[in-house]
């Protein structure tokens, strides 16, 4: 891919370029990610574990909570000090590091905050992640935290070989907007904004608030015609739908963005489909900031493990192997405010087998499935993406919108929108197509609303599971 030059601090440096200060932070921090890629598993671990112990010897001078846990793994500086471990016996030692749940950050609260923080990582900032069904949990983040996650989004722009000259339209939720009514609010800045803007020249972006029917939204595309776009899988798939169902033609795109949520396997197809562009799916989190990125060779997703220790675990707490999913257990290495070991995100990822054909040595991700409170629940106990019946449901071009609400161990429930009646045949086969793909067991009916609603963050509840998993 070629860049453009980046932005010159000065007249007179231009070429090449003397970035200022903070451009030149993220571009030195990018040229030494551009070879940690290829650092083979063993390699890339040992380069990291200086940061992981400064992060916990952090953790055991400043947060009470930590000191005891570190200690009894082994882990704290006197015990590295007098053991000597090695690769080997680290990991054991890291292994027996207790696992954090979501429902210990969301007890503990602020006895897991750093009272001070080293020089250089600035002030803290709250973030609140949401969840359209748990309770929200309470993050505080550093500046030098923002700042690598900055580092990581660069990452993904270069790995997806995007044009920053291009026009960038995200449809995500405008919080300067004051007025809501049926109308689209539409903001356009001259570039893409931090941190691409920050270090390169860019084209404009643009930013549609996703509260507007769906119509406007795909008129607004239509009018703007930008190369990229970037919104909630959901929201993508009904505009997808939609432009299908009334045959719109969309305008020519480089690539279609997703974020925030899980993206159902369907989703990639349908884009290249209605409007013949890549899908790039990216998983992040408010906890961690870039956790998982997608390749463009193979489309599967590469751990960024210089920016967290990404561990997929069974229900024993041992590592998954590849082909298997588990619960992802994250640990930043960067947040210093609030460092949190071995902790359980909630979500799940299925483990990819080996190498990819791009030639990164970042382990990969075959799946991430998404939030456990967001699965259904087979009647054998297993969990399993609700979207396996998306399938069937866009089959029939007269279904605009469709939730999966599983109302019992053995029923599940197809709520939906609809442009007309749908024929007794059409209604049979999602029937029929969806109880298959569901893995049978599970009893589907089908019910018409006249609408289904947004959450308050703007994802649509494709799914909700009306009683609790055991330990939810
Ligand atoms: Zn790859």
């Amino acid at each position: 891919m070629r860049l453009p030059t980046p932005h010159a601090a000065f007249v007179g440096g231009a070429w090449p370029a003397v970035p200022q200060t903070q451009a030149s932070a993220l571009l030195a921090v990018i040229e030494q990610l551009s070879r940690s890629q290829y650092l083979p598993e063993e390699e890339l671990a040992a380069a990291r574990r200086p940061q992981v112990e400064a992060l916990i010897d952090h953790a055991v001078g400043q947060i009470p909570f930590w000191r005891d846990r570190v200690a009894a793994a082994g882990l704290d500086s006197e015990s590295r000090r007098r053991d000597a471990p090695d690769a080997a016996e680290w990991n054991r030692r890291w292994a027996t590091l207790p696992i954090l749940r979501r429902a210990d950050v969301q007890s503990l609260g602020n006895a897991l905050h750093a009272r001070a923080l080293p020089a250089g990582h600035g002030g803290v900032a709250e973030s609140v992640t949401s969840g359209s069904s748990g309770r929200p949990v309470r993050i505080i983040r550093s500046t030098l935290d923002y700042f690598y996650w900055q580092a990581f989004q660069l990452r993904e722009h270069l790995w997806r070989g995007r044009d920053l000259s291009g026009s960038f339209l995200s449809i995500l939720r405008n919080e300067q907007r004051t007025v809501l009514d049926d109308t689209v609010h539409l903001q356009r800045t001259n570039d893409w904004g931090a941190p691409v803007a920050t270090v390169w020249p860019t084209g404009p972006s643009y930013l549609l608030d996703y509260r507007a029917p769906i119509s406007a939204l795909i008129e607004t595309l239509r009018e703007v015609a930008p190369d990229y776009v970037c919104t909630f899988p959901s929201l993508l798939l009904e505009i997808l739908r939609r432009a299908r169902q009334e045959e719109i033609r969309l305008p020519a795109l480089k690539e279609a963005v997703v974020v925030g949520e899980a993206s159902p396997p369907e989703l990639a197809a349908l884009c290249r489909e209605v409007w013949n562009a890549p899908l790039s799916s990216t998983y992040t989190a408010g906890e961690a900031g870039a956790i998982a990125y997608q390749c463009l060779e193979q489309g599967r997703w590469h751990i960024q493990s210089e920016k967290s220790i990404v561990e997929v675990l069974d229900a024993a707490g041992r590592p998954c192997a590849a082909g298997e999913t588990g619960n992802v257990v994250l640990t930043p290495l960067h947040n210093f405010a609030m460092p949190l070991l071995r902790y359980e995100i909630g979500d799940l990822a299925t483990v990819g087998d080996g190498r990819c054909g791009c030639g990164r040595l970042l382990p990969v991700l075959e799946a991430i499935p998404g939030r456990a409170r967001d699965l259904l629940m087979l009647p054998s106990g297993d969990l399993r993406p609700p979207y396996y019946g998306h399938r069937a449901v866009m089959q029939v071009g007269a279904i605009l919108q469709h939730q999966v609400v599983q109302t019992a161990p053995d029923q599940v429930c197809f709520r939906l929108v609809v442009a007309r009646p749908l024929s007794p045949v059409e209604e049979q086969h999602v029937i029929a197509v969806a109880t298959e793909a569901l893995g049978g067991g599970l009893r589907v009916s089908v019910e018409y609303v006249p609408e289904i609603a947004r959450g308050p963050h703007g994802k649509f509840a494709e799914f909700q599971r009306l009683f609790a998993l055991p330990g939810e």
